[in-house]
């Protein structure tokens, strides 16, 4: 069946990694079987431009069922009123959602990527960057808390179309309201790209966007533990969607804008298999045991963050509220730079990755700080117990970052502490 050699070598390969190393990649996952047993199916096979019910090919009476409960499954467990399942990745439910309520040039206000937020966010590298004109808000130096001051006096004095909130390195909960307030006064749409903590949002483990702002997006291959891929929803009727004096009842208009933002205004044909997957996603999101598994996610950041206290490192706000937490490694040693560290954990088998923090004065190559992460951990079964050490063996490798025998025990260390946890269930 299988003579690809040279590919399927390679995944074996990828596969003892995954198993016997630590991943803390805070973005990170491990998708169920059956998760993946639905992306690798004969979905693939199928073309289905449009929508359920709607299709501009024919035969897709068995793909419309996939992507309605898709659909369906997304919306009871977000309790949103409207979702769309298609966006092949979290840039490509961002570009879509800006292309479906913005024309080129508009303004559009984002967190500060050097302060954690996203590419797609206005970054001038990005098309957010390159087709709109961004604005930035950033944390405070000396909390590194949202600087709601700074958001407010921006959106008032550069008056944005769209106002996005949601980080990729942010370890504290949003004030949607408040956004959600100004963005009321400015006349602007309000984005909550959740991609990182999705998956503890849907089980009412953090703050609830959706009753406050007008369009949600998201990955579906991070906290919420599905395949790679992206979602928009919708959470409510809102009476004033465009900024505009409009009685309710712009749902409809909106959605409409977002699905043809979707298809065809940035992608083609949808992806049935990952659709498939992200509805199996869905249905594990929904059961009772993956509000366990969330609570636990946070249960252990924390531990991680309190752990790593202890022994010299600061963390950039003072803890976390969510998955995870950025490191600022000055305050352990001055001449320990993020690339260093990324590069002793990895000879450990300890996957992390370098990260700058906020008013970051080393390149983004080099950066002063780590980001760590617990969903994938967690995934595996681990809990306080093995976070303590977890945080021991990560303190002990970059205490010795040029000592390669103590490097080598840690590798073994992480490697029998691994065999006790299978990768999936
Ligand atoms: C991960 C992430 C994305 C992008 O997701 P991809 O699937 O990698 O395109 C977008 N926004 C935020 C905040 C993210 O963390």
């Amino acid at each position: 069946m299988v003579n690809d050699k040279a590919i399927f070598v390679l995944i074996d390969s990828e596969l003892t990694r995954q198993t016997n190393g630590f991943e803390l990649i805070a973005s990170e996952n491990y998708a169920s079987d059956q998760v993946m047993r639905a992306m690798g199916s004969i979905l693939t096979n199928k073309y289905a431009e449009g929508l359920p019910g709607k299709r501009y090919y024919g035969g897709c009476e068995v793909v419309d069922q996939i992507e309605q409960l898709a659909i369906d499954r997304l919306k009871a467990l977000f309790g949103a009123e409207w979702a769309n399942v298609q966006p092949h990745s979290g840039a490509q439910a961002n570009a879509a959602v800006m292309l479906g309520v913005l024309n080129s040039g508009d303004s559009i206000l984002g967190f500060d990527l050097s302060h954690g937020g996203h590419l797609t966010h206005g970054s001038p590298v990005n098309f957010s960057g390159k087709l709109y004109k961004p604005h930035f808000y950033g944390v405070k130096q000396d909390t590194g808390l949202i600087d709601y001051e700074t958001l407010e006096e921006t959106a008032r004095s550069k008056r944005p179309k769209l106002i996005i909130c949601g980080a990729s390195s942010y370890s504290r909960d949003w004030n949607y309201e408040r956004i959600r307030r100004v963005a009321d006064e400015v006349g602007a749409l309000v984005l909550a790209d959740i991609s990182h903590p999705s998956g503890l949002i849907a089980k009412g483990l953090l703050n609830d966007p959706l009753k406050h702002c007008h369009i949600v997006t998201s990955t579906t291959h991070k906290t919420l533990r599905g395949p790679r891929g992206g979602i928009i929803m919708m959470g409510e009727d809102f009476e004033n969607p465009f900024g505009i004096k409009t009685p309710k009842g712009d749902l409809k208009k909106m959605s409409a804008l977002l699905d043809g933002a979707v298809f065809p205004g940035t992608q083609g044909g949808p992806l049935e298999h990952i659709i498939a997957a992200k509805a199996v996603a869905f249905g594990e999101a929904l059961s009772p045991e993956f509000k366990d598994y969330g609570k636990q996610v946070i249960t252990n950041a924390q531990v991680l963050a309190n752990e790593m206290t202890d022994r010299g490192y600061s963390i950039i706000s003072g803890g976390t509220d969510n998955h995870l937490m950025l490191i600022d490694l000055r305050s352990k040693n001055a001449h320990l730079t993020g690339k260093l560290a990324e590069e002793t954990l990895g000879k450990c088998h300890i996957t992390i990755n370098k990260n700058t923090v906020p008013f970051e004065e080393r390149s983004p190559f080099v950066t002063s700080g780590i980001r760590l992460g617990t969903p994938a951990l967690t995934t595996r079964g681990f809990k306080e117990n093995e976070m303590q050490i977890v945080a021991d063996l990560i303190d002990r490798a970059l205490t010795n970052t040029e000592n390669n025998s103590i490097l080598k025990e840690i590798r073994n260390d992480v490697k029998s502490l691994s065999e006790g946890y299978p990768l999936h269930a």
